[in-house]
């Protein structure tokens, strides 16, 4: 990989300016490309190398693989199989109902990336109009099968002009974890103006950049997060298609994340809580290139702490298992140096990754049973943004002696 590290200025996707990365976390694979032993060979990857823009004060990675490669046909991720997050979208969906919707004649609800339904199925349940927008084909069925309205494809001002003639214009599109996954960051925005209501809004949530960096939380960069958003980074980004941040709500979900409403312009008041987050950001020093100088010391420090309990565990003979292969347990194996060595395997309740190797660092991956079958001295919390539904349910194996790795915000072993 010689080099590797000498193409990493280009421009800002958000405003254009150069940029150049402060840190590189190396060579990576698709966050969620789960593997059979026949496809090693052919692995993909590519440099996760992140940069923050002086400009605009975005936050993103300077090198994404092209879209096909992450959300395709076979792509592993189902929002509702998480009964917390299941709880997360029933009261999104209330809040938009009770605050948006609430005595507009057939109101109209689009949501971009609407995965398996989770949300939208709260607004088919009302028989309120909406549209779910899912590249996955796979996902998309399973909402289509809920009687949820699903579309696959990659919403663009194309599509959003599509929708307009087909059905009209939104009194709200909704995003959750899907804004940061989409490079053309204008070419949202665009769509959006052109598809909401003059006294419609755009409502979305993404994994927030104060928290990562409060929580040294690196693993919520990967392929998919081509952003990381900040209040200020967002009211920037779509200040300049008529778009006006109106509210922010911190939400705990992914291990911390912001809730942005956005308006056309003048069309609704903006909320003192905007004004209040952004001193937030400043006194976090978030506009500044010395926080992410730190950022990085930080990941390093986290870095050799977490190899070094491994590397005790594994001469004393321990053994330790994964718990959850998640997404952004491919940044930490990967960043980290994590072996099947160090991991015996990683236990996880979804099909299809079973029977797989992790990306990378070609972890096995084994139903849960086995993970309740013989409980290892240790868990990797691998989930740790599920901490508290997992530790709640996991009761019986810290009862059995075992014990839970955690690394965010410190490395540290719990009970
Ligand atoms: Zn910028």
């Amino acid at each position: 990989m010689a080099g590797m590290t000498h193409n990493l200025s280009s421009q800002c996707r958000a405003c254009g300016a150069p940029i150049v990365a402060f840190m590189s976390f190396g060579r990576m694979p698709i966050a969620n490309g789960f593997l059979k032993a026949e496809e090693i060979s052919d692995e993909y990857f590519f440099e996760l190398a992140p940069a923050f823009c002086d400009r605009c004060g975005m936050f993103q990675i300077m090198e994404q693989p092209r879209p096909e490669k992450m959300f395709h046909e076979q792509y592993a991720f189902f929002s509702s199989t998480s009964h917390y997050m299941q709880a997360h979208f029933a009261a999104f969906a209330d809040v938009i109902m009770k605050e948006i919707l609430a005595g507009r004649s057939d109101p109209f609800v689009v949501e971009c990336g609407s995965n398996d339904g989770i949300m939208l199925r709260h607004f088919h349940d009302k028989s309120i109009r909406h549209l779910g927008i899912e590249p996955s084909a796979n996902v998309a069925d399973v909402a289509r099968r809920l009687g949820v309205c699903t579309i696959s494809a990659f919403f663009n001002r194309k599509l959003a002009d599509d929708i307009v003639s087909e059905h009209g214009r939104a009194d709200a599109i909704l995003a959750a974890n899907v804004m940061c996954h989409i490079p053309d960051l204008p070419g949202v925005a665009v769509g959006v103006q052109r598809l909401l209501k003059p006294d419609g809004i755009f409502v979305f949530e993404d994994p927030y950049l104060g928290d990562m960096i409060a929580k040294t939380s690196y693993d919520q960069i990967y392929d998919e997060h081509v952003f990381i958003f900040s209040v200020n980074s967002v009211m920037r980004a779509f200040a300049d298609y008529g778009l006006e941040l109106v509210d922010v709500a911190p939400q705990i979900t992914h291990g911390g994340s912001m809730r942005y409403s956005l308006a056309p312009k003048g069309s609704r008041k903006v909320a003192p809580v905007v004004a209040e987050q952004l001193k937030k950001e400043q006194a976090q020093g978030l506009d500044k290139a010395e926080t992410y100088a730190r950022f990085k010391k930080n990941c390093e420090s986290s870095r050799s702490r977490l190899m070094q309990a491994l590397d005790n565990m594994r001469r004393d003979g321990k053994r330790v298992v994964g718990y959850g292969a998640t997404s952004k347990s491919t940044t930490v194996t990967n960043y980290c140096g994590i072996t099947p060595d160090h991991v015996e395997f990683i236990s996880d309740t979804t099909p299809i990754k079973q029977g797989k190797l992790s990306p990378g660092a070609h972890i096995p991956v084994k139903p849960y049973s086995e993970f309740v079958r013989d409980y290892p001295d240790y868990a990797l919390l691998f989930a740790w943004n599920h901490a508290a539904e997992i530790r709640e349910k996991e009761q019986t194996f810290i009862a059995a002696g075992g014990r839970w790795i955690v690394y965010v915000p410190d490395v540290s072993i719990v009970a």
